[in-house]
């Protein structure tokens, strides 16, 4: 059918879409055996306690090194995967690893060890019937208390209600926290407070960027940390690339920060480390 449509203007718009359909297939093909074979892996970034400089989190990213293309971002393969639902076993991979890697540092570290992992969980896994049971079963097996695991949820899952919201009131009863990743970006940030139970606040870098820009941008930040104390919830401003910008925080009154400014993601040797030797914690470029 796109061949006898060929001669007129439609061709060129139909050749674009079959490139990405294939790109997109071929992807979810090689994806489709990137588990078994030990293809994907997990990079940690700390959260840091500004006051203190320590870290008190980290988040887990993941990254999969594709046998032909190398390094793939979780910005291509993650959108991928979830339309062809491979998202799903991905994503319980991803759980079932970051439990056992932070139940690991718990015992081998204790009170060292960063207090919460912090996991991506996207909207097709919130949807899968079953999905509260299996992080219930993931903290059994692993051993890591409920309090240690925060489940990162995008405003876009949960808006309109409905399952994906009742997944997540079903996690949080574990005690397991929720934090709205990109906080501020969606459709309904403000609503979603009332219907979907909320724990921790992630200023979108977007935000961010503004905190040592206009007085406008600033008014932003300043107002998202108003609300998280008002709320009673934690906030972590996320994508923080320079002291200016982490002192800058500090002094609105934010607690928690994550960017590169003191850490990308790394690997889980590279991060013990960080816990075990850097016992006086990240500093703050004024401090
Ligand atoms: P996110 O959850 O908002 O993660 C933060 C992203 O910002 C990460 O990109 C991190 O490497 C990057 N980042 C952190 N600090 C800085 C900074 O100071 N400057 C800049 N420019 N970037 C910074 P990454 O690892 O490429 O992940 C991108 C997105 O892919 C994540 O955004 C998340 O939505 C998704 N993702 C990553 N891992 C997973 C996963 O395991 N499961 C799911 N469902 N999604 C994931
Ligand atoms: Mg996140
Ligand atoms: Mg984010
Ligand atoms: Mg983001």
């Amino acid at each position: 059918a796109a061949k006898e449509l060929g001669k007129n203007r439609y061709v060129h718009y139909d050749s674009d879409l079959d490139a990405r359909a294939v790109e997109q297939a071929s992807l979810a093909a090689a994806l489709s055996h990137a588990l078994e074979r030990d293809e994907l892996r997990l990079l940690y970034q700390p959260v840091v306690d500004l006051p203190s400089g320590r870290v008190v989190g980290v988040e887990a990213l993941v990254r999969w090194h594709h046998p032909s293309d190398g390094m793939v971002s979780p910005v291509r393969f993650i959108p991928v995967a979830e339309r062809t639902g491979q998202i799903v076993p991905l994503g319980e991979w991803i759980l079932r690893t970051s439990c056992y890697q932070a139940a690991d540092w718990y015992r081998r570290y204790g009170d060292e060890a960063p207090a919460r992992m912090s996991v991506n969980v996207s909207a097709r896994q919130l949807l899968e019937p079953g999905f509260p049971q299996t992080v219930a079963s993931i903290l059994a097996e692993t051993g890591l208390p409920p309090d240690r695991l925060t489940v990162e949820i995008t405003e876009t899952a949960v808006f309109g209600g409905g399952r994906a919201v009742e997944a997540v009131a079903a996690i949080h009863a574990l005690g397991v926290a929720i934090a709205l990743d990109d906080f501020g970006t969606g459709h309904s940030s403000l609503g979603l407070l009332r219907t979907c139970p909320v724990d921790v606040l992630k200023v979108d870098k977007s935000f961010v960027d503004g905190v040592t820009g206009t007085v406008e941008q600033e008014a932003i930040v300043t107002s998202i940390i108003e609300i998280a104390q008002a709320l009673g919830l934690r906030a972590i401003a996320e994508g923080v690339e320079t002291g200016a910008q982490a002192d800058r925080l500090h002094d609105l009154g934010y607690r928690l920060a994550q960017g590169f400014h003191f850490a990308k993601p790394l690997g889980s040797a590279e991060i013990e480390s960080l816990f075990t030797t850097n016992e006086e914690g990240f500093t703050s470029a004024a401090a």
